[in-house]
């Protein structure tokens, strides 16, 4: 079997592009090939490429044996390219067919395939994720990641659209961010180093060049545990105001998801579809609670949490039902925060900072910084850290910072909230956990 080259065939029409209206028209499609049939007098098989598919079909008689012969060697998922007629065709699959005059097989696939990129015969999410070259290619995973793009298009669009910077910062860092104990470290030469937990440092120190900034870009956790909505590499969405404070970038971005929610309401109908998801643009403003009223709020639902203590999912979970939907769970204690968490005026055992969750989901955490160079140093001490590890950091601090806020959207989770997905990994091209590291 010759398994041929592209050589100087290029097409001339995607699939969804064929239409009985060009009746006669000679076309060249390339794609995989779906279902395969011979039904005696008459051999034909699906291709499929990224904008839909066409019936291919060879009436016996009328094609030459060497093309049948070479339908008669295609399998699944096999690449192929078609130069032939396009018929108008009542029985066929959107009225239309082409019948080939040449076919190059351009790769063959190897049978019988781990999965079946139909759909049809289900298989577990590790099945998929083992085989994820072939599971990507199903209609219902690529309307995942379709969703995923026009959703960060939308927020990305926006915030260039309010004059902020698009940056890129170092995935190689010297110190921790977030919290010491889930870093990668890796080694750098003749000394340690470790993956970027977050941009946050950096993000914050950009704000005095360029006042308004954003970054896409992975964040890497040593998150030992398990869960639906944690994975070891992920994509972050964070960005960093001068001269605000945590409302005023809660305004952001509450905004953002709005316009995302919007843009793929608008534009993703038929992924939608696909995914079986009803897709609600939720309100403004988000309900805005306390730490402490959620406290309460759980309470009286029978759940008890110590004040002080972080919310475990099981709470977040509750808090979903009873609250629902986007919302803001502002003034966290300042003792669960990060370091450069600024305290709140009025009572330095809170902070102005904010979680924005849907529904049980955490989708991101922000605030107001700290700007001011001694305040800082304590707090790096009071967390355990050695100012001198964050040396270079602090420069800016001494050199006037202005005072800023931000945020950090966690996008795999985003995409499970617009995607109606109940884990991280199908929202994720090549997901990272506790026990994969490939594909
Ligand atoms: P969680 O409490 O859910 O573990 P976090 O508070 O540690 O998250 P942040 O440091 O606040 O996470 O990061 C900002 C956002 O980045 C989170 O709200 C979340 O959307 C996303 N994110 C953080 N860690 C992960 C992870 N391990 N996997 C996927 N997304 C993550
Ligand atoms: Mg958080």
């Amino acid at each position: 079997m010759t398994v041929a080259r592209l050589g100087d065939w290029r097409r001339t029409h995607q699939a969804a592009d064929i239409r009985p209206e060009m009746e006669g028209e000679e076309v060249v499609v390339m794609g995989r090939v779906g279902d395969i049939r011979d039904l005696g007098g008459i051999k034909f098989f699906i291709l499929h490429d990224v904008s839909g598919f066409v019936q291919v079909t060879a009436p016996k008689q009328k094609t030459p044996q060497a093309i049948l012969d070479q339908i008669s060697k295609l399998t699944q998922e096999s690449s192929v390219a078609v130069r032939g007629k396009v018929v108008r065709a009542s029985q066929a699959p959107r009225g239309v067919e082409v019948v080939p005059s040449e076919i190059k097989i351009l790769n063959l696939a190897e049978t019988p395939l781990p999965l079946d990129p139909l759909g049809r015969v289900k298989a577990n999410l590790d099945t998929r994720l083992d085989a994820r070259a072939l599971d990507l290619r199903r209609q219902e995973v690529r309307a995942i990641f379709r969703i995923k793009n026009v959703a960060l298009q939308a927020i990305r669009e926006r915030l260039l659209s309010l004059g902020f910077v698009e940056v890129h910062t170092p995935k190689i860092v010297a110190t921790a961010t977030e919290s010491g104990a889930a870093l990668f470290p890796i080694s750098y030469f003749e000394r340690e180093a470790f993956l970027s937990q977050s941009p946050q440092l950096y993000k914050e120190v950009l704000t005095g060049a360029f006042e308004r900034v954003f970054e896409v870009g992975p964040i890497f956790r040593a998150e030992e545990h398990d869960t639906t909505h944690h994975l070891n590499e992920a994509i972050s969405v964070d960005i960093e105001v001068a001269y605000a404070t945590a409302s005023d970038v809660m305004d952001i971005l509450e905004d953002l998801i709005v316009r995302a929610f919007k843009a793929v309401a608008d534009r993703c109908g038929s992924e939608l579809e696909t995914l079986d998801h009803r897709l609600e643009v939720p309100k403004t403003p988000f309900p805005r609670i306390t730490y402490t009223e959620a406290l309460q709020i759980l309470e009286k639902a029978g759940v008890k949490i110590r004040w002080g203590e972080d919310l475990p999912t099981p709470a977040e979970r509750k808090l979903g039902e009873l609250v629902g939907g986007a919302y803001f769970i502002t003034d966290w204690p300042l003792a669960i925060k990060p370091f450069y968490t600024m305290p709140k005026e009025e009572d330095s055992k809170l902070s102005e900072s904010f979680d924005l969750m849907y529904d049980w989901l955490e989708l991101a955490s922000g605030g107001t910084r700290i700007h001011q160079h001694d305040l800082l140093v304590r707090q790096l001490k009071s967390k355990g850290l050695n100012p001198e590890s964050f040396k270079s950091h602090l420069l800016s601090y001494r050199y006037g910072l202005p005072p800023h806020a931000g945020w950090g959207l966690g996008l795999d989770r985003l995409t499970m909230v617009l995607t109606g997905r109940e884990n991280i990994r199908e929202c994720v091209l090549f997901p990272r956990d506790r026990r994969r590291l490939t594909p």
